[in-house]
This record gives C-alpha cells, sequence and structure tokens, in this order.
C-alpha cells in the first residue's frame, strides 16, 4: 500500500478542535490496515504569526509543497485583528491557494435525510440532494487588473474592477468538470452571463468546445447565472456538476450552502493542475466555516465540515472512493442515531458535543469499513 503525505494545518479557533477528530479517524485508518498516512503538522494564521510572525512559515509552505495533499482547519480571530495586514492570519490561506496554484474550488452541497427540515427550504425539494459547485479561483473580476479607484478630480471618484479569462483558464476548469461529472451522474451545467459580458461569450464557447472535443459523452447544459441562481433554489436536483466563474461561483455557492442548513457541515477542496510526471494534483482541503471564536475551547463545534473534507480527500486526491462513501455514510448514521451538534439541534435530537460527534462516526465508519 502506498504511504501517502498529509500536511495538516489546524488553525485557530475551533480548527484544532475539529482537526482532532480528523486525526482520530486517521490514526484509527492506519491501525486497521485501511490507509498509510504519514502526517505532517504545522501552523496557519494566527497560531503561526504568535510562533513566527507570519501567517505561515517558510518551512510550513516548504512541507505542504511536499506534501500530497493539505488538510486546513480554520485561521482568525479577534486577538489578532491588530495585526499588520500583510501578516493577518487570512494572509496564511491566501498564501497557500495561490502558491499551490489550486485554481478549481470543489464544494459540494449534499442533505442529509436526517437534516432535511434544516433547510430553509421543503424537505421534498432537499432530500437525497447532493449537487457539486465548481468554482474557477484564481481569475476573473477579483485578480483582473485594473483594478482601482481612480479620483476624477470634479470631487467624483470611479471605481473599476476588470473581469477577465484566457482560454486556458477556462479549458482547464472546464476538463475538471467533465471529469468529475463522470464520477457523479455525468451531467455539467456551465453558467455565465454570455447575453450582457464579452467574458460570458468566451466562457461558453470554450467549454462548448472542450466538451465537443473531448468529453462529447458528458452531457452538458448551458444556462445564464442569474437564471441558475432561480433553478438552485426552485428545483436544486436538477443540477449535477455546475462550472463557473469566481464571481458567480462565489455567489452560488453560498446558495446552495444554505439549502443543507447550517456551516458546520459543509466541506470544500480546491484542485490545481496534475503533475505532468505524475498525473497528481495539488490539492488543499478546508470546511467552509471559520474559526468560529465565539464557541472556541467549548467543545461545541460540529466536527462533520472538517471530517467531510478530509472525506473529499480521500476522494480526490488518494483514489478512495469507497473509504469516502464509507465515512459519508458514517456522517449519515451519527445524524440517523438523532445526535445533533448545537448548531443542527433541533427537538427531539440529542445535543452533543464535538468529542461525541466524532467518536461515534468513527465508531460507525470502523463498523463499516474495518
Ligand atoms: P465563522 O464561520 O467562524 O462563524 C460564523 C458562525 O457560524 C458563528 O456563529 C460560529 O459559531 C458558527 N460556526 C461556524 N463553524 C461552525 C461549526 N463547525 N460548528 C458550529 N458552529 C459553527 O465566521 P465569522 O464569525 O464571520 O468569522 C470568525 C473568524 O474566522 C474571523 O476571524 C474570520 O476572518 C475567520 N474566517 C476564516 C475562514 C477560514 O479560515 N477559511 C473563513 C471564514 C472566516
Amino acid at each position: 500500500m502506498a504511504t501517502q503525505k498529509l500536511l495538516l494545518l489546524p488553525g485557530d479557533g475551533i480548527g484544532p478542535e475539529t482537526m482532532r477528530e480528523v486525526k482520530a479517524l486517521i490514526a484509527l485508518m492506519n491501525e486497521a490496515g485501511l490507509a498509510s498516512f504519514e502526517i505532517e503538522e504545522d501552523f496557519v494564521g494566527g497560531a503561526a504569526y504568535d510562533a513566527h510572525g507570519a501567517a505561515i512559515s517558510e518551512d510550513a509552505m516548504a512541507k505542504a509543497e511536499a506534501a500530497d495533499a493539505v488538510l486546513f482547519g480554520a485561521v482568525g480571530g479577534p486577538k489578532w485583528d491588530a495585526v499588520p495586514y500583510e501578516q493577518r492570519p487570512e494572509a496564511g490561506l491566501l498564501r497557500l491557494r495561490k502558491d499551490l496554484a489550486v485554481f478549481a474550488n470543489l464544494r459540494p452541497a449534499i442533505v442529509y435525510p436526517a437534516l432535511a427540515d434544516a433547510s430553509s427550504l421543503k424537505r421534498d425539494l432537499v432530500e437525497g440532494l447532493d449537487i457539486l459547485i465548481l468554482r474557477e479561483l484564481t481569475g476573473g473580476v477579483y485578480f483582473g487588473e485594473p483594478k482601482e479607484i481612480r479620483d476624477l478630480g470634479n470631487s467624483q471618484k470611479r471605481a473599476v474592477d476588470t473581469q477577465v479569462y484566457d482560454t486556458f483558464e477556462i479549458e482547464r476548469i472546464a476538463r475538471v468538470a467533465f471529469d468529475l461529472a463522470k464520477t457523479r451522474r455525468n451531467k455539467v451545467t456551465s453558467m455565465e452571463k454570455r447575453n450582457v459580458m464579452k467574458s460570458g461569450v468566451l466562457w461558453h464557447d470554450v467549454v462548448d468546445d472542450v466538451h465537443k472535443r473531448e468529453y462529447a459523452d458528458v452531457e452538458l447544459e448551458h444556462m445564464l447565472a442569474d437564471a441558475g441562481g432561480m433553478q438552485l433554489v426552485r428545483a436544486p436536483k436538477q443540477f449535477d456538476v455546475i462550472v463557473t466563474d469566481n464571481l458567480f461561483g462565489d455567489m452560488l455557492s453560498d446558495v446552495a450552502a444554505m439549502l443543507t442548513g447550517s456551516l458546520g457541515m459543509l466541506p470544500s477542496a480546491s484542485l490545481g493542475a496534475p503533475d505532468p510526471a505524475s498525473g497528481k494534483r495539488r490539492a488543499l482541503y478546508e470546511p467552509v466555516h471559520g474559526s468560529a471564536p465565539d464557541i472556541a475551547g467549548t467543545g461545541a463545534a460540529n466536527p462533520i465540515a472538517m471530517i467531510a473534507s478530509f472525506g473529499m480527500c480521500l476522494r480526490y486526491s488518494f483514489g478512495m472512493g469507497e473509504l469516502a462513501d464509507t465515512l459519508d455514510a458514517a456522517i449519515a448514521a451519527a445524524l440517523d442515531q438523532g445526535l445533533r451538534t448545537p448548531d443542527i439541534w433541533s427537538e427531539g435530537t440529542r445535543k452533543v458535543g464535538t468529542e461525541e460527534m466524532g467518536a461515534a462516526i468513527r465508531e460507525a465508519f470502523r463498523a463499516e469499513a474495518a
């Protein structure tokens, strides 16, 4: 069995508390002979600033470059509100994303049957929902130049952001979308605004070309991004993989997230280009939530987003799809037992803390997999 190198960056606040549950799961998998993980751990965010005066050290960056995958907890908190801008906790995360060149951000929206009532939509619209939003992460209007506020000299100012995409950026994210769809229900919906934006016209045409040339066996549909937003809340189960640019992806993935109920349930993955020699993609896995300073240290954090991020790592970095399925089933089983952390608690269920939820998921996982 090949040994896989994982770098764990727990970070701040509830990051270390939720990462502890993943560490216990990794230990279980190693002991049961299900995998052979070699783990390293380092600081990021405020914890790294306290230790080294920077949001991530060069040494930790070198470990991230050398690892097969990076698991990231969360960063930030009031303790570091006054640190210099370049050293703020989030700078550690941005540096990781930039240096690892992870351009494809995957955010699944999955509704576990036991939590269908926590959604803002009716149960029958979301029960069994399993869609994936793929957001282009390193281009578009968040990075395009010029990006400035100009003084026009007549007591007026002009703010400029530039939406810009090159063919290669659209091609590589489209390929990720089609490849992912092939492992799921074989359907991609591409969203842009070609009716009013030139970048939308190019996006549409390039996705179409890649489809015709390389992925004609996958179903492709195009949708204007505003109509897509509407369809996401009207009938979300019609989608499988949605691929879209940085700005629309930012918004649409938050809309999709809310279909599932709680921030504490949402994992994510960010992937880079495949290495020409090994075919492996650089990869960073992290929960969508932040460091939750309001509950940090109380043992109340929901570990599911962090554990499910590790599940995505099994699936997308290590080709362990079956174990990832088993882990998802273990999460569903813990919820079916009526266990709930406070963020997802409802009348008639049993309130538990981070450790008890983590232990129940491991127990269900062990029963299925070991
Ligand atoms: P947050 O995600 O930390 O918390 C928002 C709310 O959701 C809080 O009430 C929190 O208690 C709750 N929550 C979040 N995760 C939870 C979990 N796993 N279980 C139970 N409840 C959970 O966002 P925020 O409050 O806006 O930001 C707090 C800090 O986190 C800030 O310093 C912010 O900059 C940082 N942040 C970091 C990241 C990241 O590391 N990727 C992302 C967002 C925010």
